[in-house]
């Protein structure tokens, strides 16, 4: 059996790592807002390249921290129009949702799975009243990030990246989380950096941001019990970040070892009835997800199952279509819902073998429709 996604494995590699950290923390008698949290953000900060770090509780509290938090410095009204793929997950659009702004929904660019410049340039024609957009960093693959945020310059819309797939991901020598005005990430376990719970951060290089999403994240305080805003509880507890701590010094290890296994995936699958994805720019991309697209996708679900390979759908129904967002179900994005509908996702994480990519390739190419 080739699990999706085998998390013991995965631990079991940090396992000393995570012991000693972990320990060190029980011991402490510190749990909540203390020097490995801050240690964490020093380093993360470090890691994407800007000014500053917040460690909260979860990639969804972080994508609407920085949405409330741009509302209070008025960088932003109550009812602002921000523009979001149609094909993201879920979160990116709760979150503005959350802090009660107004999604807009832009087709992705088919090959990148990314919304490009030319579809903001779109979409802005036809929206001026716009005033941010949130890129996603979907499937691992870096936004392009130069060109929107010259372009988010140039029209005074904030740029805000969700991060939560882009984990070390870069366009030249800037990584995800430093391209816009802030960035929301997700250590969810199965992330590129999974924590052993939830996990999240913001990062951003705008010192004033960082101060009121830090006292957001605090029930709305910078000092003890004096509350200057109405705010949140989300915290990056200390066990986590110590675990994150440890995890970061091998992510970009692990996220070429990614690469690696995406480039064999990328030359050695021949198979006529399935649709690999754009190689992009070796050395960009972080493979979060290998998403492999084909037209009967449930049938090859099957056959790899047979053959003991675990696989997903990245998203089997897009936001328009959940019943969570009704008012949109009758609304047509056919970029996103062919998408949902021919996307699967292969096993794709650092520890898995040669051998099981071999056997994994090789499944892929017996498949007949
Ligand atoms: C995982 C994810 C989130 C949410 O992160 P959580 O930590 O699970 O709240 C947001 N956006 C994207 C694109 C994600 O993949």
């Amino acid at each position: 059996m080739i699990p999706y996604l085998d998390l013991k494995r995965v631990t079991e590699f940090f396992h000393e790592e995570i012991s000693e950290a972990t320990q060190r923390v029980i011991e402490s008698g510190w749990y909540i807002r203390g020097k490995e949290c801050e240690n964490f953000e020093m380093q993360f900060a470090k890691f994407c390249g800007t000014k500053f770090c917040v460690g909260v509780g979860n990639g969804l509290e972080a994508l609407t921290l920085i949405f409330r938090a741009l509302i209070l410095l008025k960088k932003l009204n109550v009812g602002d129009a921000v523009f979001v793929p149609s094909n993201t997950y879920i979160a990116s659009i709760l979150a503005i949702n959350e802090a009660g702004l107004k999604p807009i929904l832009v087709e992705p660019d088919e090959k990148t799975f990314n919304i490009s410049l030319k579809n903001i340039q779109e979409a802005f024609a036809k929206n001026p009243e716009a005033k941010a957009i949130l890129a996603v960093h979907l499937y691992g693959r870096v936004i392009p990030g130069k060109e929107l945020a010259k372009f988010a310059k140039e029209n005074h819309l904030l740029l805000i990246e969700d991060a939560a797939q882009g984990h070390g991901a870069k366009q030249d020598e800037i990584r995800a989380g430093a391209f816009g005005d802030a960035a929301g990430f997700s250590f969810y376990p199965g992330k590129n950096l999974g924590a052993l719970g939830d996990a999240g951060a913001v990062t951003t290089s705008d010192e004033n941001l960082a101060k009121t999403i830090r006292a957001l994240a605090n029930y709305g305080s910078e000092q003890k019990y004096v509350n200057a805003f109405r705010g949140m509880n989300s915290r990056l507890d200390e066990l986590q970040a110590a675990i994150l701590a440890k995890k970061l010094p091998h992510l970009d290890a692990e996220n070429l070892r990614r690469q690696k296994i995406a480039k064999r995936y990328l030359q050695e699958i021949q198979n006529e009835a399935i649709q690999l994805p754009d190689a992009g720019n070796a050395g960009e991309h972080v493979w979060h997800i290998f998403a492999i697209r084909t037209k009967n996708r449930e049938a090859l679900q099957e056959h790899l199952k047979l053959r003991g390979i675990g696989t997903l759908v990245h998203y089997p129904i897009p936001p328009h279509k959940q019943k969570a967002y009704a008012e949109w179900n009758a609304l047509s994005f056919p970029i996103a819902e062919n998408i949902a509908e021919t996307e699967l996702s292969l096993p794709l994480y650092p520890q898995l073998t040669e051998n099981e990519i071999s056997q994994i390739i090789e499944a892929v190419n017996a498949y007949r429709p």
